[in-house]
């Protein structure tokens, strides 16, 4: 043993010593709980490949809110799943929808909670896509049509203001168009929502993980001539890191105030980079299928569900995330905090 001074093991042999050493630590506060509501009353529709997670009415959203506020939840991301869709998603801006319905309805009854909102068209659009679509000028004749991004921008702006105006805390565009950050900036700051920050989903990655949440949200894209069947057309390529700091150095320009990764554990590598060179707070969206995995493997009796739920968010959190969305919040502050769930 040739430095046998060196042993870091002396600070780890008790629990009082590892406490005193910790680097990283996960607090309820760091949670965000994404949360579905649709129109109704009294609905709390299961989702089947994510249990625990429902589909809930106004009604049953705040009743919900308010035993996560109880467990120590202090933020929600809320999705809309509109009552019609249409080809531009004119749902997504509809101030008597039922994410505005739902953010009145907890600024007043959950006022501690902090609501955020997703702003995409991906839930609204009866193709399922997260802009409007449109026929490709390059490459000619008999392709599939694309996201038209331009066309998109003062829709999800429009989108944002209406989240906006009905007291939402933060606005979270998701739909990766190009120069998104700054059109709902401007039209928050001419509309007198200058205070209201955007979290921007900088860096979403198009594979896999999401698939449960697609049930959740009904927003798959759905099958059609000409419809493309994927979001590769505008989510980042999962092979690449560079890209997406290149797409978060734009967001911040654009003056986002925080970005997020997502899927989290599979890119924590990203998230280290980015928080490596900006100083932004970063959100991790730890997403469906990453919570559909932990879920299932627990109730096979194959994991210890409430420790890996831990160990996965602290982990997401020493990777460089300030604010983890899970699925797991409720269950996780619950725990965190000692309060039933
Ligand atoms: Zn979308």
């Amino acid at each position: 043993m040739p430095f046998p001074q060196e042993r870091p093991r002396r600070m780890r042999r008790t629990e009082a010593l590892r406490r005193l050493v910790r680097e990283t630590t996960l607090a309820p506060d760091d949670l965000v709980w994404p949360l579905f509501v649709l129109p109704g009353k009294q609905v709390r529709n299961p989702v089947k490949s994510m249990p625990g997670v429902f589909q809930l009415s106004v009604d049953e959203l705040v009743a919900e809110a308010q035993a996560g506020y109880a467990a120590g939840v202090r933020s929600v991301i809320l999705f809309g799943i509109p009552e019609k869709k249409d080809a531009v998603g004119t749902g997504a801006w509809d101030e008597a929808g039922v994410v505005p319905r739902a953010v009145r309805a907890l600024k007043e009854q959950v006022p501690g909670m902090v609501v955020m909102t997703d702003v995409c068209m991906c839930e609204y659009t009866d193709h399922g896509h997260c802009g409007v679509l449109k026929q490709p000028k390059a490459g000619g004749p008999g392709q599939e049509l694309v996201v038209d991004n331009d066309a998109t921008l003062p829709l999800l702006a429009k989108e944002a203001l209406a989240h906006a105006r009905a007291g939402a805390d933060v606005v979270a565009p998701s739909d990766m168009m190009d120069g998104r950050v700054a059109a709902i900036r401007t039209a928050l700051d001419e509309e007198g929502y200058g205070d209201v920050p955007i979290l921007s989903y900088a860096a979403k990655f198009a594979g896999a993980f999401y698939g449960p949440f697609r049930d959740a949200a009904e927003s798959a894209p759905r099958e059609g001539p000409g419809i493309p069947k994927d979001r590769k057309g505008y989510q980042m390529d999962p092979a690449n890191a560079r890209e997406a700091l290149r797409e978060v150095a734009l967001d911040v320009a654009e003056g986002a105030d925080m970005v997020m990764v997502k899927p989290a554990v599979p890119y924590l590598d990203i998230v280290r980079q980015i928080r490596d060179r900006f100083d932004v707070p970063i959100a991790a969206y730890h997403v469906s299928g990453e919570y559909a995995m932990i879920k299932a493997a627990a109730e096979k009796g194959w994991i210890d569900e409430e420790r890996v739920m831990l160990e996965t968010l602290l982990c997401i959190r020493r990777a460089g995330a300030d604010l983890v969305l899970t699925y797991h919040a409720r269950d996780a502050a619950a725990v965190l905090t000692g309060k039933p769930r």
